[in-house]
């Protein structure tokens, strides 16, 4: 069903054929303490912002691309494109991109004249890629075809793999940089398709790998996504991680503390590519950000955010912005893939503890009713790796919570997650929005310099664990406020004032006549008088 087109009618937007021109005030509270005074200090800041409205042909290289997520998300691709349906024993279905915000999901636009809601689905609010359109690649140390990949990963219904695979037989993931010490050795039996030679030769492979799928394929971007095994942690050094040079002087060196991960970050980056991390490794080190600066490109991670985290950042945010106080998370999975089976080796373990154990803290330190500075709830992570359940990871949590008269709440949720479903839906976010977001240019009205958003994409925090943010900026883990945060400055883009939720012409009786009247329109366009103050005024 293909929705109405959308056209901003205000005086602050203007639209070219190249672009989306939109004046926009933006307005926030600055607050100082003083001898115990919090003065809060309302400002405003016009704003120019542009968005190209030509989208070019996207390709998407994954590093990975033969594991789970990686067939599953091809499969998904190709099976809407060609609209595709299968039976299974419980009917006919048809292709779809559930789980998808840009693809399925609605952002309310505003209000008709009879004060009912209006929506539109995300990926018409401003010119977005077709997902139809993508073009796929990438890389991985086994050597499987995406046929047989798909045929290994036991996610998808057979007879929907029966009607992709011929296609998928055709594509072959690129060879893959393996170093035994960063993913798990239970890896090392699927490790056969590999790019030899040293870190700085396999660096310049993987430039030539990109250059050549843009060639092949003329594209007029490439976004480069980790969708492969989890990596421990690298140990970041002063003089090897810190900045550009000192990074790429490593490489050169061939020192052991160089990830793939890096490599390939380092490699996309600098063939002016946005890369995303979506598994839980610190790859987006200070060095590997400060190139992704340099070359005017983006990086935004880390780890995709599908399941029980995604459940978590919306439950412990409900809770404490209830008065309620979490004391007590616990978080058991157990999974049968090939990530849990990764997963299931130590150090690989941490990186993935490391990042789902943060994601509260946000939402902790935004109460200081409930909680004393520095307090955290326990919170408990584990994951073990059981064969059987396949794709089909089970999550359960119990959140225990104190009360009023510290009475215990406990909430016990049991989520059996089907993973690379779920995450799937969230590449596609990951790259249809990182590459609307890389053609949004701000300025201030009074300069003539368009600037880009910051290297590092914080915007694509929905779909992320752990999300990156610039040096010095607070992360912020909660799911709505993420989600408001991109659809306010998706509304922006458009010259519309963030969504407020306030509804006011359902409650303030005079409003809603104006609506309906349209006096809404002249009122706005003439200017304010200004209003003797009555006795009683302040
Ligand atoms: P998977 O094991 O099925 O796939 C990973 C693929 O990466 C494998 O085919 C492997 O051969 C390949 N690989 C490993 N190292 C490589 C390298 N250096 N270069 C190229 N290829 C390499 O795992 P998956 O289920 O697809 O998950 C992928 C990643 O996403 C994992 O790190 C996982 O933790 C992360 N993740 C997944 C979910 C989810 O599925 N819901 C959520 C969050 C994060």
């Amino acid at each position: 069903m293909s929705s109405p087109k959308l056209v901003v009618s205000s005086p602050n937007v203007q639209y070219t054929d190249d672009h989306i021109f939109a004046k926009y005030e933006y307005e926030d509270t600055l607050v100082t303490n003083k001898d115990g005074v919090l003065t809060a200090r309302p400002y405003k800041k016009s704003l120019s912002i542009r968005t190209t409205r030509k989208v070019g042909k996207l390709g998407v290289m994954l590093v990975g691309w033969g594991g789970n997520n990686g067939t599953t998300f091809t499969a998904a691709v190709l099976a809407n494109k060609h609209g595709l349906s299968w039976n299974t024993k419980t009917g006919k279905k048809h292709a779809n991109w559930f789980g998808s915000i840009t693809q399925a999901s609605t952002v309310r636009l505003g209000l008709d004249e009879t004060g009912n809601d209006v929506y539109v689905p995300m990926c018409d609010l401003l010119p977005m890629v077709n997902p139809n359109d993508l073009v796929i690649d990438g890389w991985d140390i086994s050597p499987l075809n995406l046929a047989e990949a798909m045929d290994r990963a036991q996610v998808l219904e057979y007879t929907l793999q029966e009607q992709v695979k011929d296609e998928m037989a055709e594509m072959k993931p690129r060879p893959g940089i393996y170093d035994h010490d960063f993913i798990a050795a239970n890896q090392s039996d699927r490790a056969t398709n590999l790019v030899e030679g040293s870190r700085y030769e396999q660096y310049l492979r993987i430039r030539e790998d990109i250059r050549d799928f843009r060639e092949k394929h003329q594209l007029d971007k490439i976004i480069v996504i980790w969708t492969a095994n989890t990596e421990r942690f690298v140990d970041v050094e002063k003089g090897v991680h810190d900045t550009a040079d000192n990074l790429m002087a490593a490489v050169k060196r061939d020192h052991s503390e160089v990830s793939p991960s890096i490599l390939y970050a380092l490699a996309s980056v600098d063939e002016g590519c946005c890369y995303i991390n979506g598994s839980p490794q610190n790859t987006l080190v200070p060095g590997v950000v400060q190139q992704a600066q340099r070359r005017g490109t983006f990086v935004a991670g880390d780890d995709f955010k599908s399941g029980q985290t995604k459940l978590k950042s919306v439950l412990v945010d409900f809770l404490v912005s209830a008065g309620i106080k979490p004391t007590a998370i616990v978080s058991y999975n157990h999974l049968g893939n090939n990530d849990g089976k990764n997963l299931s080796a130590p150090k690989q373990f941490r990186s993935k503890e490391i990042t789902k154990s943060n994601v509260v803290d946000d939402m902790v330190a935004s109460n200081n009713i409930l909680y004393e500075p520095g307090e955290k709830p326990d919170h408990v992570v584990v994951i073990k790796y059981v064969p059987f359940v396949g794709d089909s990871k089970r999550a359960m949590d119990e959140y225990s919570s104190e009360i009023l008269l510290h009475g215990v709440n406990t909430v016990v949720v049991h989520n059996t997650c089907e993973d690379s479903l779920l995450a799937a839906p969230l590449l596609l976010d990951l790259l249809l929005l990182a590459e609307l977001l890389a053609r949004v240019h701000f300025r201030d009205p009074h300069t003539q310099e368009w600037s880009s958003l910051h290297p590092v994409l914080s915007l694509l925090a929905y779909q992320l664990k752990a999300p990156a943010v610039a040096a010095g900026a607070p992360v912020v883990n909660a799911l709505f406020r993420q989600r408001a945060a991109l659809d306010n400055v998706l509304r922006a883009a458009l010259g519309l004032a963030p969504a407020h939720c306030m509804q006011l012409e359902h409650k303030v009786p005079f409003l809603m006549n104006e609506l309906r009247s349209g006096a809404m329109f002249s009122s706005s366009a003439s200017p304010a008088k200004e209003i003797p103050q009555q006795n009683g005024d302040h």
